[in-house]
């Protein structure tokens, strides 16, 4: 039963550890939980129906180790672990986009960088997803920019038409932060296809070594400078 729900919670779909926080009074990590307690108790239910029951459930996700949706205030885990600034307020309508935004790079971006599971890179035509165009190896055309990808920008936009000028400056260097971040993900997802194509491939004698070394690969990035950005469009 505690096995259940420690595999439950232990699962990255659901949770979230934080690599540097930890709770004062246990001295655990601090989990931040990918969903409201309900709907993490309807994912848990479902996955095992004859598991524990609701009660003990929610008493397991008590503590200061759980950090939920719920306590963020519409923040995501990492706004919250990285630190923020109030602004003054921007409207509702930008913060629902800055959500979508701030889901779309942690959860989905990634998710359409496109690798074989041999271990290639596959073009796609919105610049930003094509792995090969990022190792400067494709020779394809990418006409596309996926909307999504498109509001990394007109939400900076926006937000400084909103708010006053001496913030200009800083935000440029958090949209900076936020392609970098894009990036890294893109590295993973690469890296990571590369780790499990080598341990199939493994045979009884051989061994797979994996040293942690900084990455270095000479980037070309879709967004350089929004100039050169929209010059590479069409
Ligand atoms: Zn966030
Ligand atoms: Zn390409
Ligand atoms: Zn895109």
């Amino acid at each position: 039963m505690l096995e259940q729900i420690d595999r439950f919670l232990n699962d990255k779909e659901f949770v979230n550890m934080s690599s540097y926080k930890t709770d004062a009074k246990s001295g655990k990590p601090i989990k931040y939980l990918q969903d409201t307690k309900k709907a993490l108790w309807e994912r848990f239910a479902e996955e095992y129906p004859n598991g524990m029951r609701h009660t003990s459930f929610m008493i397991c996700l008590e503590g200061g180790q759980y950090v939920y949706r719920e306590n963020l205030g519409g923040l995501c885990s990492t706004c919250n672990d990285c630190g923020y600034m109030v602004f003054g307020d921007i409207g509702k309508r930008l913060l629902t986009k800055l959500q979508e935004l701030c889901r779309y790079i942690r959860r989905e971006y990634s998710k359409e960088l496109e690798v074989t599971a041999a271990g290639i890179a596959v073009h796609n035509s919105c610049i930003s997803h094509c792995i090969r165009h990022a190792f400067r190896d494709c020779n394809l055309n990418h006409p596309v920019t996926c909307s999504k990808c498109e509001s990394i920008f007109s939400f900076f936009e926006e937000l400084k038409a909103a708010i006053s000028e001496e913030y200009f400056e800083i935000l440029d260097e958090y949209q900076q932060k936020l392609i970098a971040w894009m990036a890294h993900h893109a590295r993973k997802i690469y890296l990571n296809i590369h780790v499990r194509t080598n341990l199939e491939k493994l045979d009884e004698e051989g061994t797979v070594m994996i040293v942690n070394y900084k990455i270095r690969i000479l980037p070309q990035s879709a967004r350089e400078t929004k100039t050169e950005f929209f010059g590479k469009r069409g």
